[in-house]
């Protein structure tokens, strides 16, 4: 067993663990299941009412020994209590929003929340009477509080925005939401481990562990972590309710990849940095959206409360580019794919600029065309010179 004073990465290689009782063999086993047989009518009584109690064997949706490893394990990463594993990163945002809100009720989204996150809102919670104001990523305490209703349930946080990396200041903003009642839910799937979301004031935690957790590309799932009792069945009971669920083959996945999460992290985080630090050197660029470079606007906020980061970030390039140079530059690249989720073991380019939604703020803003970069496990000097070649195709 790992304990509180380990570092991380010792940490992901022994949390969950089965120990002796896997037959002696290092991984847990699958468990797959639906019905849970009970010894008699009485103990099923007892049982079924143990519902979303810790590890309790009720029914398959309620999850089983894979998935209860997973949950305990995630739970650790992001220094929570409890963990709800659902099918898809997606599910993991859907879920709380589900949970915390009602008809009548206000929702705060920053402007740069992942893109099907602002469809949900817009969609089905608007639908439902539920009303969403997008605000800028940025925005202090003070112009929060000006947004804040009295039926402002939730302040959605996001921290690096999606594509355009923006850092929120979560503590100042959490404190804004909690003299009011509102919940602070944060989608945590760019910062892992490097941010810790319950050390800054956020309520729920959500992560898709589709990203680096998986880490190669080959799983969907998502992680919704909370550190109260009462949050846990506010959140528990909404994910019950609609029947959601993991397959436990894909949970055996995710505990797999996270074994090896700590050293991809951190080859990766290097290896990021080094290519962002390529592209600033560039006259082609006009600047890098990396949260970790001092020239990103929010740089202090990075210091203060990550620990690291992970390898994706945006390059914006100069204005006399235009999107099809920049698209020409993609499409040649040889080591680069052309696909949105990252945190796997492989490159990836995607363009920013013509794709994502702003209404409180201003994508245009960036200042020229935008490629968003995510670095995987391949040769630093081979993936620069692969993105050196691409820059001739620029002009
Ligand atoms: C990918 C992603 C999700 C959704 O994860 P899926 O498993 O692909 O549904 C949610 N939030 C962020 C920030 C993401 O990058």
């Amino acid at each position: 067993m790992s304990d509180e004073h380990h570092s991380f990465a010792t940490r992901v290689t022994h949390v969950s663990r089965p120990g002796i009782r896997s037959h002696g063999f290092v991984n847990g086993g699958v468990h797959r299941g639906s019905t849970v047989l009970y010894p008699s009518s009485e103990a099923r009584q007892t049982l079924g009412a143990a519902g979303l109690d810790k590890h309790a064997l009720t029914y398959g949706t309620s999850g089983g020994p894979t998935h209860f490893a997973l949950e305990d394990a995630i739970a650790e990463v992001e220094g929570g209590t409890r963990c709800l594993i659902v099918g898809t990163g997606l599910a993991a945002c859907a879920v709380p929003l589900m949970a915390y809100l009602k008809a009548g009720d206000h929702c705060l989204v920053p402007d740069s929340a992942y893109g099907p996150t602002r469809r949900l809102c817009d969609g089905l919670l608007a639908g439902w009477g539920i009303e969403t104001t997008y605000y800028d990523p940025t925005i202090d305490a003070e112009g929060l509080r000006s947004l804040m209703r009295p039926n402002t349930r939730v302040l959605y946080t996001e921290s690096p925005g999606s594509h355009t990396f923006e850092l929120q200041d979560i503590p100042a903003l959490a404190a804004v939401a909690h003299a009011q009642g509102a919940k602070v839910l944060m989608d945590n799937t760019w910062g892992i481990h490097h941010f810790q979301p319950f050390k800054h004031g956020v309520d729920v935690s959500i992560q898709a562990l589709t990203k680096y957790v998986g880490g190669h590309s080959d799983v969907l799932l998502g992680s919704v972590v909370v550190n109260t009792e009462e949050d846990w069945t506010t959140v528990a009971s909404a994910g019950r309710f609609m029947g959601h669920y993991a397959s436990p083959d894909d949970c055996w996945l995710a505990l797999r990849g996270l074994r090896t999460m700590a050293v991809r992290l951190k080859h990766q985080e290097a290896a990021g940095l080094e290519v962002a630090r390529w592209f600033e050197s560039r006259p082609e660029v006009l600047r890098v959206l990396h949260p970790a470079l001092p020239s990103h606007p929010q740089h202090a906020l990075f210091k203060r409360d990550f620990t690291g980061a992970c390898s994706l970030f945006g390059v914006v390039f100069q204005p006399r580019y235009t999107r099809a140079q920049a698209d020409a530059l993609v499409d040649g690249l040889k080591l680069f794919g052309i696909g949105a989720s990252w945190g796997g073991f492989e490159s990836l380019a995607l363009a920013t600029t013509g794709f994502v939604t702003r209404t409180a703020t201003s994508a245009e803003a960036l200042g020229g065309p935008a490629v968003r970069f995510h670095i995987g496990l391949e040769d630093t000097a081979d993936l620069i010179a692969d993105l050196e070649a691409g820059m001739a195709r620029l002009a």
